[in-house]
């Protein structure tokens, strides 16, 4: 750097402006529309992000528009185009058409792309008017990352004619690189193994980003599927986008998969994170929130040095994406999405039985709830007549459930609120909303305890006798707390936890399950269970490497979500006992509270012995409880 500045310091230097706009984690939120709610949703869908993005359009000259992954499942109308084939414009899958229609320049893989299998996503990513890219997803790994064999293009360089301040309108080459946490081959084993693997992200970056720009690059942005996690680099780390603002040569960085916004107040809190311009380690980073409720910005400056443009400035910004209901969503996005809604809510409104039973989840993170029995009951009994037909038929069947759309990041809405009554196929996707297949595993009773001791980790230590404690780990998300339907137990949490929430052992003489039985009968180390979970924890999501590892007896063909509809079918009036599985340990005089929906209020009598009794209004539309141990 000179210290005294020389006359062409002192000369505006002309400058390109070029402001990049990105979404990630739509998850087919095309219309503004609540499937699972039968209702408008005004804060989601693309087709009010449209009017965002045409407005900016108008108003800049140079534009980007970029999907950061996660773009083609997620929702009702994403499974009926998976599940029945249902085609929206032109047979393109309404996901790829929508985004064709607002002419995005470029796009990388989510790890959810992969949920319906590798053949469903490859013929979708056909009809792309813009390139997909992604640098360490692979067919096969050479022994340099530059020689992998990519299942797509590892990065882009579009050349866009961009005007500088002068008016000046010349060709900018910009490069796109993409990654997607690497945990994609364990999360969808049964769809890739043997046929898609993964490369660590900053790993991958080290090795394309020189590549990139060796090939001409004047700006180099990364499309990266994934969070803001640790700081330092881990190999395979699912949330690497700290590690990834170190790899040279990076001027941008699109972040998303933990649906966060960033910049914004609630970002990690570290001194190379500015929570206010966005920048990490000095790069811009944006990460767009989730179901395009937010738009990411980032602006970029440009200045022409001795090798050509140089990005010399930025910043990033979130824009909440609010529906002005004078306005109606975007028509043209309509029109391409128009069918495949009409289509979707014909399916949703199809009826499918009666429920006896309230079905409600606002209390499965301190209580048994009859969702969480349902599902079990629904996943255990399409593998039953397999496994009564297997080589352990005649072991205790068992199943493993966590509580879905149970608050968490996605609101106090976000939760599953079925009245007694007629049922219809949107219920079945409220009570299960991810595209899982039931699994049977093999596992001793050693295994059990630790995997119900990983799950006592959604709980934060609490001190007997203690008022008014946080009671739970905002580390644990409830899709990672497992409930095993079969056993019963009680978590004593004036213990400490024996695993953090990634599953590493960090304790190995703490023990918070208590009185672990079967039959009544105490449950044996050595003592052999099939337990029924779903494809995504056997296949070592959320770290429960005795999961993991445990041996695969039957996999069903069957989606969960259809095992739930098949049982309700079958059933006149579908009752679900409210079987009391597990509890907590009585700790008298110990008062905890949590958070739950503001719907849980009208549910306080369904908590039985437990005294639970709301305190008032909480953050972010949530209500606090408090719950007597
Ligand atoms: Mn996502
Ligand atoms: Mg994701």
């Amino acid at each position: 750097m000179n210290p005294t500045p020389s006359l062409t310091d002192l000369v505006a230097l002309p400058q390109i402006r070029l402001r990049v706009m990105a979404t990630s984690d739509v998850h087919v939120h095309l219309v503004p529309y609540d499937y699972y709610s039968d209702r408008p949703g005004q804060t989601v869908g693309l087709a009010h992000t449209a009017r965002m993005i045409r407005a900016i359009r108008a108003e800049h000259s140079n534009t980007l528009l970029v999907d950061n992954g996660d773009f083609l499942q997620g929702n009702p109308m994403s499974d009926l185009v998976a599940d029945q084939g249902l085609k929206g414009q032109n047979g393109i899958h309404p996901a790829i058409g929508v985004m064709n229609e607002l002419g995005y320049d470029a796009g990388t893989l989510g790890n959810h792309e992969f949920n319906y299998g590798l053949d469903f996503l490859m013929s979708a990513l056909d009809h792309a008017r813009f390139p997909i890219v992604s640098a360490n997803v692979a067919r096969t790994l050479g022994t340099d990352p530059k020689d992998d064999q990519m299942l797509v293009l590892p990065w882009v360089i579009l050349t866009r004619d961009v005007k500088t301040s002068e008016g000046a309108i010349l060709p900018l080459r910009i490069g796109l690189i993409g990654f997607a946490p690497p945990q994609i081959v364990n999360w969808d084993k049964a769809h890739l193994e043997g046929r898609v693997t993964t490369r660590d992200i900053v790993e991958a970056a080290k090795a394309h980003v020189p590549a990139l720009r060796a090939t001409g690059a004047d700006v180099v942005i990364a499309l990266c599927h994934s969070g803001i996690g640790a700081v330092a680099h881990q190999m395979r780390m699912e949330n690497a986008v700290i590690p990834l603002s170190r790899v040279p040569g990076i001027d941008a960085i699109v972040a998303g998969h933990t649906h966060m916004a960033f910049p914004g107040a609630d970002a990690t809190v570290d001194a190379m994170v500015d929570p206010v311009t966005g920048r990490i380690n000095g790069v811009p980073v944006v990460m767009p929130g989730f179901h395009a409720s937010k738009l990411g910005l980032i602006d970029l400056i440009l200045e022409q040095g001795p090798d050509g443009w140089q990005v010399t400035g930025g910043k990033s910004e979130v824009r909440l994406v609010r529906s002005d209901t004078a306005l109606p969503p975007d028509p043209a996005i309509m029109a391409v999405a128009g069918f495949a809604h009409e289509q979707t809510l014909e399916h949703i409104r199809k009826p499918i039985g009666q429920s006896a039973t309230n079905l409600q989840n606002y209390f499965a993170r301190v209580a048994n709830t009859a969702p969480n029995r349902l599902v079990a009951e629904a996943q255990r009994l399409i593998l039953a007549p397999a496994i009564a037909e297997s080589e352990q038929a005649g072991l205790p069947v068992l199943s493993a459930v966590s509580a879905t759309r149970c608050g968490g990041i996605a609101g106090a809405d976000n939760y599953i609120d079925v009245p007694a009554g007629p049922l219809v196929l949107r219920n079945a996707a409220e009570l299960y909303q991810y595209p899982n297949t039931p699994c049977a595993l093999v596992l001793t009773g050693e295994d059990l305890r630790d995997w119900l001791e990983q799950s006592a980790g959604a709980f934060c230590t609490i001190t007997p006798g203690s008022r008014d404690a946080q009671l739970l780990n905002p580390a644990m998300p409830s899709y990672n707390f497992d409930i095993i339907d079969g056993l019963t137990y009680a978590f004593d949490l004036s213990q400490p936890p024996r695993f953090d929430p990634g599953g590493t052992l960090i304790d190995p003489d703490a023990h918070r399950v208590m009185d672990l039985c079967h039959n009544g009968t105490p449950v044996a180390p050595n003592a052999r269970f099939v337990v029924v979970t779903n494809s995504y924890r056997a296949g070592g999501g959320g770290g429960f490497e005795m999961v993991a590892r445990a041996k695969l007896l039957l996999a069903s063909r069957v989606s969960t979500r259809d095992a739930i509809v098949r049982m309700i079918r079958a059933e006149d009036h579908l009752a679900v006992p409210t079987t009391q599985i597990w509890r907590f340990a009585p700790m008298p005089g110990t008062t905890v509270l949590f958070l739950s929906g503001p719907g849980a209020l009208a549910h306080m009598d369904s908590l039985g012995d437990r005294v639970i009794e709301p305190v008032g209004e909480g953050p972010d539309g949530f209500w606090t409880f408090r719950l007597h141990l």
